[in-house]
């Protein structure tokens, strides 16, 4: 199949290096003639191009710049496309994006790959990034099924576990074990900078080990992608947040009252609905 790709970032370099591997033909689009030449010499593009016209032999294509960008760069490139290209996007926030095109293009899916590192570019592009990870597809009513049956089985081909949801449903999930610990592990990022005691953080900072990683990782990734999931999903964000200061303050006030039964139980309950909740 011939797939257009649209910004040749971490996410676009990825699909573009799997795709290939897999036999399809990808053409693609970058902004930069840079991006576009490290794509073909990495092996995730056949052709690329800072010409929207690379993509007029796609059957399918992938937006994937930041999601702020997604509307107007497709805006861009339509004029580019076959009329029967199917176009779908990977943006992590989706009401805001994907009823939107759905208006602007009959052959739309809505999509978001659950896979990410937090490197940015072409140059962190890696294979097998969406293997075994969940990849959600967001059809509306008026979907067509030809869109949605063909962009089912690409992700089905980069061994994904395909996942369907209404864009609100998705904005409300990724907003709980996505967009809320971006921000609770920037917190506490920050909470580990606030410097009462130059001696003590530097000491904290050479004991910080495999703990410390594990739960500041996505705090420490990308800020944009951290600003843009704030930005196109404030409302589900902020029901998220309030929830999650809810929790902080209850924990707050047993540990201030030094209920340690109260503690406990809190604690028990989280050990046990952890591999419940990441395996059900
Ligand atoms: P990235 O590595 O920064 O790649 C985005 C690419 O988009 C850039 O390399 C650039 O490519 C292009 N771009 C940047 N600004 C642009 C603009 N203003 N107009 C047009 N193109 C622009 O970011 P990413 O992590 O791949 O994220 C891309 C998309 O994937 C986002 O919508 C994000 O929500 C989604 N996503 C990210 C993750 C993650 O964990 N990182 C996971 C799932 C989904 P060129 O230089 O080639 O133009």
């Amino acid at each position: 199949m011939k797939i257009g790709i649209v910004g040749l970032g971490l996410i676009g370099g990825s699909l573009g290096l799997d795709f290939r591997a897999l036999g399809h033909q990808i053409y693609g689009l970058s902004r930069s003639q840079k991006t576009c030449e490290l794509a073909i010499r990495k092996r995730a593009a056949d052709f690329a191009s800072s010409d929207p016209s690379i993509l007029t032999p796609a059957e399918v294509v992938f937006l994937c710049p930041p999601i702020a960008s997604i509307p107007t760069v497709f805006a861009q490139i339509k004029p580019s496309l076959q009329p029967q290209a199917i176009v779908t996007d990977v943006g992590s926030v989706k009401g805001a994006i994907a009823p939107l095109l759905h208006q602007q293009w009959p052959y739309f899916i809505g999509g978001h790959p659950m896979a990410g590192t937090a490197e940015s570019g072409i140059e962190a592009a890696l294979s097998n990034l969406f293997s075994n990870r969940p990849y959600v597809l967001t059809p509306l009513d008026k979907t067509s099924s030809v869109a949605l049956e063909t962009v089912q089985e690409l992700v089905k081909e980069l061994n994904a576990t395909l996942l369907l949801a209404s864009p609100t449903d998705h904005d409300r999930a990724v907003s709980l074990i996505s967009h809320l610990p971006i921000m609770a592990s920037a917190a506490l990022i920050s909470t580990c900078m606030v410097r009462e005691n130059d001696a003590v953080v530097t000491l904290a900072q050479a004991l910080a080990s495999s703990g410390f990683r594990d739960t500041s990782r996505v705090g420490g990734g990308n800020p944009e992608l951290g600003r843009m999931v704030a930005e196109f999903n404030q409302e589900e964000l902020l029901r998220s947040l309030d929830i999650y200061e809810q929790q902080i303050q209850a924990l707050r006030e047993t540990i201030l009252q030094q209920d340690w039964e109260q503690l406990d139980f809190y604690l028990t309950q989280t050990q046990q609905a952890r591999p419940a909740f990441l395996t059900e």
